[in-house]
């Protein structure tokens, strides 16, 4: 499912990133293109939440959990929507005070649950008004976190329902999506052993949402200071990059437009369009290939086994899938692939993986 519904939008971001490198784009037309890419990306996150609440209700939410820090975890993910809260003129205070910060978590998941909790509160505070994001120690060591928000309260008897998977409460009035952020949020704290609710002292007295972890003891450090992807991302430079890739991907539009992404850059560029065509020609000599893994006649895990077990592999043997959980990331290493991107692949990184083949 997850490959089937994120297959169509490769192209279509592809297309975007291919656009916005044509001399003379007229404003306007800049402009759409960019709002065309917005949508896209919109509804990435919509089909990564349609999966993670399905994952939730199987039981199936994987955690990768190390001992991390939520204090440097908060404030990175705040500062990357600060200026989604300075277009809505909001002030955010943050205010950390827990002395026992660190938790046994999926840092990525609990990025998720903050970026939930602060963008919702920020989608229903009017101009003007305030968030508050604050994390204490309660009197058994616990963490809690809380986000507060000066906006219109929930309703009092909508409150069980808020963080139920489809509910139009969860949303208040205004959003749209799925409604599924605060679903997920409790799927995700819960999967922790974590506490979630909300509380409002009454109409018009805004809402805040919180968050119970169990710390770990004071004594142990976090394991990895967490650090956040950057937001700004600019284009590596194509210069001095000139190699020969094949491309196996059976979506037309999908390898039509890689094509031509990596052929601006200067590469030469291949395509096959099944398993047996790839396996064909992947015995030429390729600096780069990069396979698809769902192809109609078998897996482009074979493809990377085949070229492995080749005298001359190439420089870089990259996967491209609709599938990313650990256990396909696993696979795609263990048959000789030195990266697995999942679909719709971020550009930007198969660039910076391509940048930095050893020419
Ligand atoms: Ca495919």
């Amino acid at each position: 499912l997850s490959h089937e519904l994120r297959t169509p939008l490769t192209p279509a971001l592809n297309a975007t990133t291919l656009l916005r490198t044509v001399p003379h784009l007229p404003p306007e037309a800049g402009r759409l293109v960019s709002m065309i890419r917005r949508n896209i990306e919109v509804e990435v996150r919509l089909i990564d939440d349609l999966l993670d609440i399905t994952r939730i209700g199987r039981n199936k939410l994987m955690l990768e959990r190390v001992n991390v820090d939520l204090h440097p975890l908060l404030h990175d993910a705040i500062r990357n929507a600060a200026s989604e809260a300075a277009v809505r003129e909001l002030a955010i205070v943050e205010e950390y005070e827990a002395l026992r910060p660190v938790v046994y978590a999926d840092p990525i998941r609990l990025r998720q649950v903050v970026w939930n909790l602060h963008s919702n509160a920020m989608k229903f505070t009017r101009a003007g008004g305030t968030v508050t994001v604050r994390t204490i120690n309660d009197d058994a060591g616990a963490l809690r976190l809380s986000v507060a928000d000066t906006g219109a309260a929930f309703d009092a008897e909508a409150g069980p329902r808020l963080f139920a998977p489809f509910e139009q409460a969860g949303q208040r009035k205004g959003n749209r999506g799925l409604g599924l952020g605060l679903a997920i949020s409790r799927g995700i704290v819960e999967a922790h052993g974590g506490r979630i609710w909300a509380r409002s002292p009454g109409p018009g007295q805004g809402s805040t949402f919180e968050v119970e972890l169990a710390t770990v003891p004071a004594n142990i450090q976090p394991a990895s200071h967490f650090t956040a992807e950057s937001r700004e991302k600019t284009l590596p430079s194509p210069q001095g990059q000139h190699m020969q890739v094949l491309v196996v991907e059976d979506d037309p539009d999908s390898a039509q437009t890689l094509a031509a992404l990596l052929s601006l850059y200067g590469h030469s560029v291949s395509t096959a369009s099944n398993l047996a065509e790839g396996l064909t020609i992947a015995g030429r000599t390729w600096d780069v290939i990069i396979t698809d893994l769902g192809l109609p006649d078998g897996s482009g895990l074979s493809l990377g086994r085949h070229v492995r077990s080749r005298a001359h592999p190439p420089k870089s043997l990259i996967a491209l899938s609709g599938f990313g959980a650990p256990s396909d990331v696993e696979a795609s290493r263990q048959a000789g692939f030195d990266a697995h991107l999942t679909k719709p692949a971020d550009i930007d990184r198969l660039l910076e993986i391509l940048s930095s083949v050893p020419q």
